[in-house]
């Protein structure tokens, strides 16, 4: 998909009050399973990785994009390759010539005009290639270390968010509003709606909630009425294959090792959590063209 249809489809969602799941299978068995809830729930969705799940998982862009167009043959889903989080410019550069269709820069812990010129540099060649750009401004933290390397959380300032936007030229923008990465430490983490809000007001780009992973399903509803669009769900889908292999994180290659009937299981179990994502969370099912 073109960052045109990219944009087309989140103006979609925001008029039929859904969300769109972007979704880190963390390894490339598990694409099957984000395309497969995809095409079982006729949900659009996106498959994501991040460079350091890239790194963590020994993955690559390259095997990342192919193992997902192989996949992508296999099942009839309106599906988006997104790179996740990425500090690094010339890795985002590579996913791009590598197929990656939305890719996001996230220079959240630099300095605010260091983070936009960059911003605008990952636009400029992105958009050229018609894809689509998401960036971030303020921090969200988290313990899942996975996506950022950092947990320290800095809220979005509203009127940042309207500058950062227009002069960086993203499409997407994450938003840290009270969300953090991984396993949240108390049950019912607080969301800072009037912030959103805020934002929402000031800037027409996507805005993309992090940490969407052991959220109440009310709260995940809530942020897409006042104007989420992109949701990233991580650790849930990592959870759900654990349970199946009993083992913690592995290597891609050695995750391709596992045996064929366990593999399978763990293909099922995670589809079945993206599914309930999509029907409970997002209300996306039944929204793909
Ligand atoms: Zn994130």
């Amino acid at each position: 998909m073109n960052r045109t249809e990219i944009l087309q489809l989140f103006d979609r969602a925001r008029r039929g009050g859904y969300g769109i799941g972007s979704f880190s299978p963390r390894n490339t068995v598990l694409i099957d399973s984000v395309l497969g809830a995809a095409q079982a729930q006729r949900s659009p969705v996106l498959v994501q990785m991040s460079a350091n799940e890239m790194n963590w998982f020994s993955c690559d862009p390259e095997t990342f994009a192919r193992a997902y167009f192989a996949a992508k043959k296999r099942f009839s889903a309106e599906s988006v390759l997104h790179l996740d989080h990425t500090k690094d410019v010339d890795t985002v550069f590579r996913a791009i010539d590598a197929g990656f269709e939305s890719v996001m820069f996230d220079g959240s812990r630099l300095p605010y005009e260091e983070n936009l010129s960059l911003t605008r540099r990952v636009a400029e060649y992105a958009h050229a290639r018609g894809v689509c750009v998401e960036a971030e401004l303020g921090a969200i933290g988290g313990a899942d270390k996975l996506e950022t390397g950092s947990d320290e959380t800095l809220y979005t300032d509203p009127a940042q968010a309207e500058d950062f936007v227009r002069r960086s030229g993203c499409d997407m923008l994450a938003v840290s509003v009270g969300t953090a990465h991984g396993v949240y430490p108390v049950k019912n983490p607080r969301i800072d709606f009037d912030r959103l809000m805020q934002i929402r007001r000031r800037t027409d780009a996507v805005l993309v909630l992090h940490g969407g992973s052991g959220l109440p399903e009310e709260t995940i509803r809530r942020a897409i009425r006042e104007g989420v669009g992109k949701i990233n769900i991580a650790t849930d889908l990592e959870l759900a294959f654990q349970q199946v292999t009993g083992r913690g994180r592995m290597p891609n290659a050695e995750t391709l090792q596992l045996p064929a009937d366990m593999l399978a299981e763990g293909v099922r179990q995670v589809q079945a959590l993206v599914e309930d994502r999509i029907v409970r969370y997002l209300l996306s099912g039944g929204k793909a063209d």
